[in-house]
């Protein structure tokens, strides 16, 4: 902070806005990379524009106006022209822009093109004053600091504030890696030469950016392993046969997917020197939960304690309800632990299995005896503080955590380095692809006429899941939960038994209209989507998804996953009065995609990791300049760090590792 406030110009009300922008010292100010740039040496001519297309042009503003509409916009229209021809461009509510432009002025424009009442034109250019030449950065701004005050305050200080940094990589490195040294990369990322340089000092830095973060999970693996496993959990063959005979009792037979991640949990559990961290993905209704009731069942017959988390109450009920019933003929103590249902700790046996919700567990829970196993199901419904807090109050236990969220292979390359990784890849062979529609308003009536008649024809079941109004229930999406259920039920399936569940109701009364869905005596379950996780009643095979286009991709991945879980063919509706092209196109991905992994890697390269992957990790970490869908950069990065750690063991790690994280990440697990 003292540094920044020694530069020409800073002064505590620019030290407060510059902190903002995430800039607390010099070295800060020069990692705040442009996030565009006005490339002046590549210009375009008005004639030439094609749609959809990023450019930049430069010409004569021939005419400004200032327009008020009638359904009280506020548009500033420019005319521009160069020697080809001439074209609109087009911002919103930006009226003090008339003070910036001068008639008859020649100016550099940026943009993307694209049609505004049917007319060629860019809407929001970037727009700087005519100036042949050169390629000018354009900054992430507050209120107050503008692209301009960066530039110039960056200009006069580069070359005093690189002076300070030094070379991370040896030289030898930067060669056989075709690496740019770090301060050119620095210098011209702001103030770049050429394209083909900026490209050259960018690649440097997505490089750099991408070895910190894996060089921040390599340290925390190596933290983890020096962990020694509180609780030995071990197999002798007449545990082996336990397990066998387990195995050999359950409904249906382990596909081959299932039997090897047991064995390579197993093998994690039973290790002497070494606490288990292993997360364990498989799409939606892959069948993690008996894996889970496998791992159990090895801490019982070691005496130990398991602990399983549930993001949800009504999930943790279906385990409960599952694990007493799977493990009926075995004398297991299986207790049930959530907000409602209380336990005596002082009575817990130590082998016993526990089935919790995060909230109960965040309450302060003193166990009695070291747990041996935690198993965290739907990880990425937990938030970070309670991740935090199970990590700093119980031993250390070996820890499962599953996710229905597939990882895309680049992000468990830099972020989840510190995680051993096992994968259900196949689905169990009963089941049947889910077809998915999607369903625009006019339909709608139809799509609930064709639903009434296969609840009476096939006597199948149906979710309907509500209007999405805010991720936490809020008593906004209750209210229009109600009412869509009043609606349905009096005006849409008279005929019909409907049942309703939200997030607000006491959850006694809430678990009575599951089992009486479970039951198949309500035919239609309208809820909000408390359901998205976990929920398994097979004879649903219909749901419905309101307002489909306010969710993300993977979470409707995991909403369509409710159905599909038995041998009958099984339909997802997605209703969207969405016309955005960009909304309809994800949905349409979605219709046409079963896989999650693909849908993850779309979400991921349409949307970025930030919106796309908050469910699978809270805390994402923001990047400033990679790419995280840039596999072929993050295995280079990889390699790198290989390399560094081969040739140079003294090497310290830290070195690498930029402090641009949201730093609880770091913290998970
Ligand atoms: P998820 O991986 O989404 O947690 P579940 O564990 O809830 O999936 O399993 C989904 C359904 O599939 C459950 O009804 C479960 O009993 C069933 N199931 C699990 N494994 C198999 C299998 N190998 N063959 C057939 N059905 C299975
Ligand atoms: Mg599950």
């Amino acid at each position: 902070m003292d540094e920044l406030s020694k530069i020409p110009g800073i002064g505590p009300k620019t030290l407060i806005k510059l902190q903002s922008l995430g800039i607390n010292s010099p070295t800060d100010l020069i990692y705040h990379f442009p996030h565009r740039y006005l490339d002046f040496s590549n210009i375009t001519k008005i004639s030439q524009l094609i749609e959809n297309n990023s450019v930049t042009i430069t010409g004569k503003i021939i005419a400004f106006q200032n327009i008020f509409t009638k359904s009280h916009k506020n548009i500033q229209k420019a005319k521009v022209q160069d020697s080809t021809g001439t074209i609109d461009l087009i911002w919103f509510n930006q009226p003090y822009l008339s003070k910036n432009f001068k008639i008859g002025d020649i100016y550099s424009f940026a943009g993307t093109t694209s049609l505004f009442q049917n007319k060629k034109t860019i809407i929001s250019p970037e727009y700087g004053q005519y100036n042949t030449g050169k390629i000018i950065p354009i900054y992430p701004e507050t209120n107050g600091i503008n692209s301009k005050w960066l530039r110039k305050t960056i200009q006069t200080q580069i070359n005093s504030i690189l002076s300070t940094l030094k070379e991370t990589y040896s030289p030898e490195l930067l060669k056989k890696f075709n690496l740019l040294g770090l301060n050119n990369s620095l210098l011209q990322i702001h103030f770049p030469q050429n394209q083909k340089i900026l490209e050259q000092a960018r690649y440097r830095l997505s490089i750099d950016e991408i070895i910190s973060l894996q060089a921040q999970s390599f340290l925390n693996r190596q933290n983890w392993l020096q962990k020694k496993p509180t609780i030995n959990l071990q197999t002798n063959s007449k545990i082996d046969q336990k397990l066998n005979k387990f195995i050999k009792s359950l409904p249906f037979k382990l596909t081959d997917s299932q039997s090897q991640v047991w064995q390579e949990i197993k093998t994690d559990l039973i290790s002497p020197t070494k606490v288990a961290n292993r997360l364990l993905q498989g799409d939606v209704g892959s069948g993690k939960t008996v894996i889970a009731m496998l791992a159990c069942y090895l801490t019982h017959l070691n005496d130990s304690l398991s602990l399983i988390i549930a993001p949800t109450e009504i999930l943790a009920q279906q385990h409960f309800q599952n694990f007493k019933t799977f493990f009926s003929t075995l004398k297991i103590p299986i207790l049930l632990l959530t907000g409602s249902q209380k336990i005596d700790f002082t009575k817990i046996k130590p082998n016993s299995i526990i089935i919790s919700t995060h909230a109960a567990i965040y309450q302060k829970t003193q166990f009695q005896t070291d747990i041996g196993l935690l198993i965290i199901d739907e990880q990425h419904k937990f938030g970070v503080k309670q991740r935090s807090f199970l990590n700093s109050s119980l031993n250390s236990p070996h820890c499962l955590t599953m996710t229905a969220t597939p990882i895309p292979r680049t992000i468990s390359l830099t972020l989840l380095g510190n995680l051993d990784l096992s994968t259900i890849n196949t689905l169990p062979q009963n089941r049947v692809p889910i077809k998915t529609f999607l369903v625009p308003q006019p339909k709608i009536v139809k799509c609930y006429d064709w639903i009434e008649n296969e609840i009476i024809k096939e006597k199948t079941q149906v979710f309907i899941v509500c209007p999405f109004i805010d991720i936490s229930e809020s008593m906004s999406s209750v209210k229009s939960a109600i009412k869509e259920f009043e609606h349905l039920s009096q005006d849409i399936f008279p005929k019909l038994k409907l049942g309703l569940i939200h997030g607000r109701m006491k959850p006694e009364a809430r678990q009575k209209i599951i089992n009486q869905f479970k039951e198949n005596k309500i035919h239609i379950l309208v809820t909000t989507p408390i359901i998205e996780v976990g929920i398994d009643i097979p004879n649903a095979s219909i749901i419905v998804i309101q307002s489909a286009d306010r969710f993300g991709l993977a979470q409707l991945h995991q909403l369509r996953g409710r159905v599909g879980r038995g041998h009958q063919q099984s339909y997802c509706y997605l209703f969207t009065e969405s016309e955005n092209d960009k909304a309809v196109k994800r949905l349409e991905f979605l219709e046409k995609n079963i896989n999650g992994l693909k849908i993850a890697e779309y979400d991921l390269a349409t949307r970025g990791p930030g919106e796309a992957f908050s469910t699978i990790q809270h805390g994402f970490p923001s990047l400033k300049i990679a790419n995280f869908s840039d596999l072929k950069l993050i295995k280079t990065s990889q390699e790198i760090l290989q390399h560094i750690i081969s040739t140079n063991p003294n090497f310290h790690l830290k070195n690498l590792i930029r402090n641009q994280l949201d730093s609880n990440f770091n913290n998970n697990n």
